[in-house]
């Protein structure tokens, strides 16, 4: 007879929670900041089973977010956008867990809200791509690279989480 006590239940415990996780860069928008939607954010994150493991709100200078947006400094739009995710306070946060870049993507929709499915953040809550309230890393490699643009070492707090077994196989 099996039960939770068993010693394939801890072991698998022990396995999934040393499991190396993928994290992601996400960052609410003024504008999201502003219409209250922060903890509904945070919410489906958590709710999909992701872990948070850094977050904190800042004001952005300009210097931060060029070096953001360093991709996109040719666009005419550039000097627009600066102002725009400039003009209040940001939520920062690093969500961990498998496939959490490409997952937060779809979570989050397409850049233009119009393209944006319903369900999906962008879809449900905005209707301009100048305002569309939430930022997401688009690869692992720029999702690590701003990470470490916006958090320190020490602002990323590693922890386990005893959902863990209960989210993965
Ligand atoms: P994403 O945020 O989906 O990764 P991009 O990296 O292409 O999209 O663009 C960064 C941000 O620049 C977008 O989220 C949006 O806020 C803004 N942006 C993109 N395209 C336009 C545009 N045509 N006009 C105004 N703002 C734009």
């Amino acid at each position: 007879q099996t039960s939770w006590l068993d010693l394939k239940t801890w072991e698998k415990l022990v396995r999934v929670m040393r499991m190396p996780r993928e994290r992601t860069y996400i960052m609410v928008k003024p504008d999201g900041v502003q219409r209250g939607l922060v903890g509904e954010i945070i919410k489906r994150f958590e709710q999909r089973g992701f872990k948070l493991v850094a977050m904190k709100m800042k004001a952005a200078s300009p210097e931060l977010l060029q070096q953001h947006y360093a991709d996109l400094s040719s666009k005419p739009f550039f000097p627009g956008l600066i102002a725009y995710v400039g003009s209040g306070p940001v939520v920062c946060m690093v969500w961990e867990g498998t496939d959490v870049v490409k997952t937060g993507r779809k979570m989050l929709g397409e850049t233009k809200p119009l393209e944006s499915n319903p369900g999906t953040i962008r879809g449900d809550y905005c209707i301009d791509v100048g305002r569309n309230i939430i930022h997401g890393s688009d690869s692992v490699d720029s999702a690590n690279k701003e990470i470490n643009l916006w958090f320190t070492p020490e602002e990323i707090c590693e922890w386990r989480s005893m959902e863990e077994p209960w989210v993965y196989e």
